[in-house]
């Protein structure tokens, strides 16, 4: 089985972020980190090709990130958690994609990957906790011409049908689909891995592949802000929120509570 995984390196979100004079967010620091929704994918994909017999011969797990040099750090986590091989796309002609121009790049990518060993499964996280969009898997779908099947809770993949569970707030569905599919899993059901110590040595030394636009045939001109549908018109940090007020007390409280809501224009 030949599962490749989407992962993103992103922003860490627990640090502070700032906006360039460009109006986008600042990326490339010391803390940004492989996203962590996309470790939930990268586990759901090493649970799948365990099923069917992964890491033995004949299978794969292949971590995919499209990212400036550091984000190869992003592969290295995935390979001390068990992936395989790693795909590394970088070319600066990419800087400015939006979600639909970045979707372009990574399935031309794995379109190159399925013609030199046939893909199974493609697996992404529900969102990048940078761009949050949660457009690009579907997009991958789109660009492949592969089914999609969205925000995955349980996989199966046997005789080449790809079976998942998801659950909306009313419903449980079971979805099929012929392989290959591009999946999205949730946060929920695929707790990830930690790596251990001799995964983590083995991932600092492992060969990367990378692949340039001219490597995937695309043309610069399909990517970047020239390829990308959306324009970034403004951008602008947040306000500070106003200090939170706390009211304890009994019953003697109250009127001050009312004066409150009044003051916001409640009646
Ligand atoms: C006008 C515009 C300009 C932009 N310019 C830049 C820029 O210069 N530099 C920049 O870094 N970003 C830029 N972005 C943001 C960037 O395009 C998005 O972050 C990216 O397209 C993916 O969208 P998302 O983060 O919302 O991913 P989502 O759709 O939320 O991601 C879902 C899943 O798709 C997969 N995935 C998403 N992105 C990647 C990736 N790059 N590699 C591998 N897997 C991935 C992951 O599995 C992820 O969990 C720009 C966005 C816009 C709108």
């Amino acid at each position: 089985m030949r599962v490749v995984v989407c992962v993103k390196h992103v922003p860490d979100i627990q640090s502070p972020r700032s906006l360039g004079d460009d109006g986008r967010l600042v990326r490339g620091g010391d803390d940004d980190t492989l996203n962590e929704l996309d470790e939930d994918a990268l586990e759901a994909g090493l649970r799948t090709a365990e099923a069917a017999g992964f890491p033995g011969e004949g299978h794969d797990v292949t971590v995919l990130t499209l990212g400036p040099a550091p984000a190869v750090e992003a592969l290295r986590r995935g390979l001390a958690m068990g992936a395989s091989t790693a795909v590394h796309v970088s070319d600066e002609a990419v800087a400015g994609s939006d979600a639909i121009a970045t979707a372009r790049i990574l399935a031309a990518a794995i379109a190159k990957l399925h013609a030199e060993d046939p893909v199974d499964l493609v697996v992404a996280g529900m969102a990048a906790l940078d761009g949050l969009t949660s457009l690009v898997p579907a997009a991958l779908a789109e660009l492949l011409g592969w089914p999609q099947l969205t925000l995955a809770d349980e996989i199966t993949l046997s005789e080449g049908v790809v079976r998942v569970q998801r659950e909306t707030s009313t419903d449980v569905e079971v979805l099929t689909a012929p392989a290959p599919a591009v999946l999205s899993v949730t946060d929920q059901a695929f707790r990830a891995r930690f790596p251990n110590f001799k995964g983590i040595m083995a991932a600092r030394k492992a060969p990367v592949t990378s692949w340039t636009l001219a490597d995937l045939a695309l043309d610069p001109a399909t990517v970047g802000s020239a390829g990308s549908a959306t324009t970034l018109v403004h951008a602008q940090p947040r306000p500070e929120r106003p200090d939170r007020i706390v009211v304890t007390g009994d019953a003697e409280t109250v009127p001050a509570l009312v004066d409150y809501l009044s003051q916001k224009g409640f009646q």
